[in-house]
């Protein structure tokens, strides 16, 4: 198995047993430890499609609740790197916990708030923004930080965070979309949709 698989037959997806755990995104949520701050299976994997890690890239994640988004760049690529930020301490150490089970124990916790904790980070080649998206300067910044080529990603299901990826849109241009997931689960002893929050996000390319 590759390195970052070895050993973590964790999961039992579908009805295969017990497996090694893809390099792809993405993971199951039960891959990870997490206290519901979580980006969820599918808008995770549609975030990471955007943020399209190249072998050797750094990602900054901004707000990175209990770490999938930077793990699961790691795991794209053994010379993936990662900065996660991430301002309550509990989540932090959680995130750390989460790189080493998943096999990039080498994913570097940063405990700050964003945009300050950002000051002495090497320059990023793609940034996701999943946690403080309307606060003052946030995503100037973030932006300001990449070069050529660089790709912002930035998630909100605040009316305040989606205001504010709406004006950059309007300002700045780039893609603007939302997403929708309904799981079927029991309803009544029928089955029915049941919605997860939408996720309003921007993306943006240099
Ligand atoms: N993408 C994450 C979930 C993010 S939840 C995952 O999949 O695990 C948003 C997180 O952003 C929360 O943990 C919150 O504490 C953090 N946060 C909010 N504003 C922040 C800021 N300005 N700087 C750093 N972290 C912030």
């Amino acid at each position: 198995p590759h390195p970052r698989c070895a050993g973590l037959n964790v999961l039992a997806i579908d009805c295969a047993g017990p497996r090694t755990l893809p390099l792809l995104p993405g993971l199951p949520d039960e891959a990870f430890e997490h206290d519901g701050q979580l980006t969820k299976r599918d808008v995770r994997a549609g975030s990471l499609a955007r943020l399209a890690p190249a072998p050797g890239e750094l990602l900054w994640d901004v707000g990175a609740g209990a770490g999938s988004v930077a793990i699961e760049w790691c795991r794209a690529h053994p010379a993936n790197r990662a900065v996660a930020i991430e301002s309550r301490p509990e989540r932090a150490a959680r995130i750390q916990r989460n790189a080493a089970r998943l096999g990039v124990p080498d994913l570097r916790v940063v405990t700050g708030t964003a945009p300050e904790a950002l000051a002495d980070l090497p320059a990023p080649d793609a940034v996701f923004v999943g946690g403080g998206v309307g606060g003052p300067g946030l995503l100037e910044r973030c932006w300001a930080a990449l070069g050529p080529g660089g790709r912002l990603v930035a998630n909100a299901v605040t009316l305040e965070g989606e205001r504010a990826l709406a004006a950059a849109y309007a300002e700045h241009g780039g893609e603007l979309i939302r997403l929708a997931v309904e799981h079927a689960a029991p309803l009544g002893g029928y089955t029915g949709w049941t919605p997860a929050r939408t996720v309003t996000q921007w993306s943006r390319s240099r």
